[in-house]
C-alpha cells in the first residue's frame, strides 16, 4: 500500500473533506487554509511533482485546469479571482510529494510570496 498521504486521500483510506471528484481526479478543502477559500486539486494516479509531467500525461493538466474553474465558479470566485499555485519542490515549498494545485480565494492575495 502507498505511504503518500494524498494517493490515501484519493482512495479513500483517510478521511478528507471532499468537494469534487471524477475518475482521474479529486478536490478536497485544504487542512490549513490560508485564504477563506483554498482547495486543492490532485490527480487520482501518483504523479510526484509537476516536473513529472510529459507527452503521456499532459491532457491531465487541462482537465485540472477545466475542473478548478468549475468549482472556482461554483464558489463565486470568477467575479473577483483566484489564484492556482503549484509548488515544485524544495525550493518550491513542495511538502507533500504528490502533484496538487491549491487553488485561493476570497480574500485580495498579495504578490510576490515570499
Ligand atoms: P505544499 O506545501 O504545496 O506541498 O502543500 C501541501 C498542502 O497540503 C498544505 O497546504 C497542507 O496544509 C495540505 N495538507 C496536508 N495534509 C493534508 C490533509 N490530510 N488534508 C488536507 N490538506 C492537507
Ligand atoms: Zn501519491
Amino acid at each position: 500500500m502507498s505511504e503518500c498521504i494524498f494517493c490515501k486521500i484519493a482512495h479513500g483510506e483517510i478521511p478528507s473533506d471532499i468537494i469534487y471528484e471524477d475518475d482521474k481526479v479529486v478536490a478536497f478543502n485544504d487542512i490549513e487554509p490560508q485564504s477563506p477559500v483554498h482547495f486543492l486539486v490532485i490527480p487520482k494516479e501518483h504523479i510526484p511533482s509537476i516536473k513529472n509531467i510529459d507527452e503521456d500525461n499532459a491532457s491531465l493538466i487541462g482537465h485540472i485546469t477545466m475542473v478548478i474553474n468549475s468549482i472556482a465558479k461554483e464558489k463565486g470566485l470568477d467575479k473577483d479571482g483566484y489564484r492556482i499555485v503549484n509548488n515544485c519542490g524544495e525550493h518550491g515549498g513542495q511538502t507533500v510529494e504528490h502533484l496538487h494545485f491549491h487553488v485561493l480565494g476570497g480574500r485580495y492575495l498579495s504578490w510576490p510570496p515570499g
